[in-house]
Formats: structure tokens, sequence, C-alpha cells
């Protein structure tokens, strides 16, 4: 086992010394064990399907030449997922940190950060703080709810201190780590020769990142230990930066001298991402997934914009499931397909089935209304008729209920006999021309907005 160590961290070395593009890194920095070297093969633990077939098919020639030439023998590395390993099997060493040495991950810089409204002034507030540090603002709070990037930004912060200043002691805890081990540093046999260690690591920090303060909640002596590290440091006058789920004013348990210690540099929070800010982000997650992102129709990311709309996180995994699940399958990347990969993701299938009730409900109420106003039936609207005064009253229908509910297409096309995205789409522009520049479409819309509203 340690030699499978051994091999795998020398053929990194080999690897990293014979290459330079940083995503190549990234992505073999997400095995994260070493599990076994047996029979000629070592076994490497990768986090998920997609990794593990992008390992596969880019890496795996490349690195079994590497531990051949190591070894002078037919050695050869197999990528497995965590799930597929027994639990009671004990798991052995990490090797991530023979790739990244820094506490952070390496993903989590400020160019891989997208902003929006929603999260502006906290990117503007960490840039800040990252050029000069200690000066500025301190500690920084970064306050938000779960999956909006906090601990992206903050770790952004100690990245780009440490580009700029690789001898920064820049140490990264979360409220729940640093409990831990003052927790060890005191409570255990050994204990005492632990709370030098803890004074080390926390005291001979340059920068200190501190994640989930919210975490100390309650807990009245980590909370005295951390109220002297932070007093300790801010003497110094070196950088704290905290995030927490809540304003320090919000926290509760939590001792006074701390909370207004929290107050003393700068507040910033984080919103929950508009659609553009989403659909950015799924953007640029999806360039890191796939070589050609273009390939995956813009559809598909309307479509996970739609659903995912509070956590980053979420959204993040949205595409991350489709992309896995179509690759790993060698299927196309369809919107149908996104139906299929999305369902499982869904927390519960009602959800979506309340949500298509709902969409009937507001889709029906328009569709009358737009029947009535024009003198036609409903059947008419959902028909494939092309009398023009159908049409027209057709495609006002379905702009009213994009203007109205701004339902992904899809949805609407089902409504409309099975229509596609395409159709959808023209009619949308089409009204939206047409009532820039004629007046009585534009009062024929207006009318029907009035009639809607008032049902
Ligand atoms: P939090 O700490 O607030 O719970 P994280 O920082 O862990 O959230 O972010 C969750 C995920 O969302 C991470 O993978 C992160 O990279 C991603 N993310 C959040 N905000 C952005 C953003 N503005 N641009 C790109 N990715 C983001
Ligand atoms: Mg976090």
């Amino acid at each position: 086992m340690i030699e499978g160590n051994k091999l795998w961290e020398q053929t990194l070395e080999k690897f990293i010394s014979e290459h330079n593009a940083s995503d190549n890194f990234e992505l073999l920095s997400e095995v994260s064990k070493v599990y076994k070297f047996e029979n000629n093969f070592i076994y490497l633990i990768v986090p998920n399907a997609l990794t593990k077939f992008r390992l596969e098919k880019f890496y795996s020639n490349t690195l079994n030449d590497i531990v051949q030439k190591i070894t002078n023998s037919n050695i050869k590395y197999k990528f497995i997922l965590q799930e597929d390993i027994k639990e009671e099997e004990n798991l052995p060493l990490l090797v991530k940190d023979s790739i990244n040495k820094r506490p952070l991950r390496a993903e989590y810089t400020f160019d891989n950060f997208e902003t929006g409204e929603s999260n502006r002034f906290a990117f503007i507030s960490a840039m800040k703080v990252a050029e000069t540090p200690e000066t500025l603002y301190n500690p920084l709070y970064i306050f938000g709810d779960v999956g909006l990037g906090k601990t992206h930004l903050m770790m952004a912060i100690g990245h780009y201190i440490l580009d700029n200043n690789p001898d920064k002691n820049v140490v990264y805890t979360s409220a729940q780590e640093f409990t831990e081990d003052y927790f060890l540093a005191t409570s255990t046999k050994k204990g005492r020769d632990n709370i030098e260690k803890f004074y080390e690591k926390y005291r001979s920090a340059d920068v200190l990142l501190v994640d989930d303060i919210q975490f100390l909640e309650g807990k009245q002596g980590t909370q005295e230990e951390f109220f002297k590290v932070f007093e300790y440091l801010h003497g110094l006058n070196k950088q704290i930066v905290i995030t927490s789920d809540r304003s320090s004013n919000e926290l509760k348990n939590m001792m006074l001298r701390l909370k207004s210690r929290f107050n003393w540099g700068l507040s910033v929070d984080i919103k929950h991402p508009d659609k553009k800010l989403r659909l950015n982000i799924l953007r640029r997650k999806l360039s890191f997934l796939i070589e050609d992102p273009k390939a995956v129709p813009e559809e598909v990311l309307d479509i996970i914009a739609e659903h995912f709309t509070t956590n980053i996180r979420d959204l993040e995994g949205a595409i991350r499931r489709y992309v896995t699940y179509c690759v790993s399958l060698n299927i196309p990347f369809t919107v149908d397909n996104i139906y299929v990969a999305l369902e499982r993701l869904l927390p519960e299938k009602e959800v979506e089935v309340n949500k298509e009730v709902d969409n009937k409900k507001k889709f029906d109420k328009v569709k009358k209304s737009v029947a009535k106003y024009f003198q036609i039936s409903v059947t008419d609207l959902e028909s494939n008729s092309r009398k023009q005064q159908v049409t027209y009253a057709r495609q006002m229908a379905i702009y009213l209920i994009k203007k109205l509910y701004n339902p992904v297409l899809k949805s609407i096309g089902d409504s409309f006999g099975g229509r596609d995205h395409a159709t959808i789409s023209h009619s949308i522009d089409k009204i939206e021309n047409l009532i820039n520049s004629n007046s009585l479409v534009k009062t024929d819309y207006d009318l029907l907005i009035k009639n809607i509203e008032e049902k």
C-alpha cells in the first residue's frame, strides 16, 4: 500500500514536471486516495463517474507510461469510485496534498468567481482585502445562505495572497475544525502536549480564514478560545476573514465581545443569484466539465437555471449530473435528456407534478381570456390552424404566458399541442416586435393583460 502511494506520488511529480497547464492538475487532484496495489494494478479513488471517465479518457495512457517507466514493469492505474468500495475497509492516506500544498480548493479562485448583482459588493470587498490585507477591513465578515459562494470567496482571498506572497502563512479552518482542534488539545490524555500545537497553528497565521462561524453558537469554551486567537492576531494586524450563514447580529448564544469584534471591520452579504448570474455560472462550470461547452443546448442551461434558484451548489450539481449522465451513457446532450437526468436530482417528484398542475391552471387562464377576446375557441388556439386571426391569437397567448409567468419554453410548447422550442421562441419574438412597432397590437396586449390580471 505504502508502495502504491509512493508510486502515485512519483507519477504525479513526473507528470507535473512534464506539463504545466494547471487544469490538468485540477482533474488529477480529484484523485482522493490510493486504495490498493494489487496484481500490478494501483487503484485510485475518484469522487464521481464523470471524473473517472475523463481521467480514463485523457490521462490513463500518460500515467501508465510514467509508472511503467519508473518501475520498469507492467503496472497500470485503475480508477474506482468511492461508492464501489466496501465501507468497512479502512482507507489509507490522503494524497491530494502532494499536488495541492495549499489548504484551499484549487478552483476556488477569483478568476473562477462569476459576479452579478447579488455578490458584486462581496466580491469587490474580498478583492480589496486580498490586495491589501491587514490594512483595510479587519475582519472581513461574509455572510449569506448556504451554497452561495462564501467559502469560494474566502478561499479566493487566500489564493490571491499566496500567489503574490507565497511565504505568507494562510490558515484556513472551519469553526467546526477549530472546535475539534481545541477539543483534542484540551480533553485527551495527551492533550496538554497538543495545546502548544493548537496555539502554534492558529497564532502563527498571517491570514486566518474561518468558515461557518455560526457553528460556535452556544459553545462557550470554544468561543473564549477563539476570542483569544482573534485578539492576538488582530493585535498583530493579521488579516482575519470570517464567513457565516447569518449577520453577526443574528448569531445566537454568542459572546457579545465576539459579536462586536465581528463588526469592527466590514460585513458584506451574498444574496440569491438572479437568472443571468445563474446562467453565467452554469456556462462557466460547463467549460470545466467538457471540452466543447457549446454541445449543450442553451435551453438545457435555461431549464436548470429555472429550477435551481437559491443554491449555487445545487445548480452546479444539476449541470454536473446532466453531463455525467449523458457522457457515461454515451447519449447526446439533448433537452429531453435533461428531464431524465434531472428527475432524480429533484428532491421530490411531487414538486414537479405540482408545478405542472400550477402551470396548466395559469396557462388555461390566459388561453381563455385570449380566446374570448378574439372570439375563437381554446381548441383553435391549441390547434394547427394557420388562419391569420388564429395564428395571431395563438402567438399573443404564448407571449402573454411568457411575460406573465416566464416558464421554460418547453412547457409552453407542450401546452400548445407539442410545439417545439423554436416555434415558441419565434412567436415570442414576433409579438415583442409587433408591440414595439404597431399600436394596435400594443392595445391588444394591454387590454389582455388587464383582463387576465383582473381574473
Ligand atoms: P457557501 O460556502 O456559501 O455554502 P460555496 O462557496 O461552497 O458556498 O459555493 C458552493 C458552490 O458554488 C461552489 O462549488 C462554488 O464554486 C460555487 N459558486 C458559488 N458562487 C459562485 C460564483 N459566483 N461563481 C462561480 N461559482 C460559484
Ligand atoms: Mg461554505
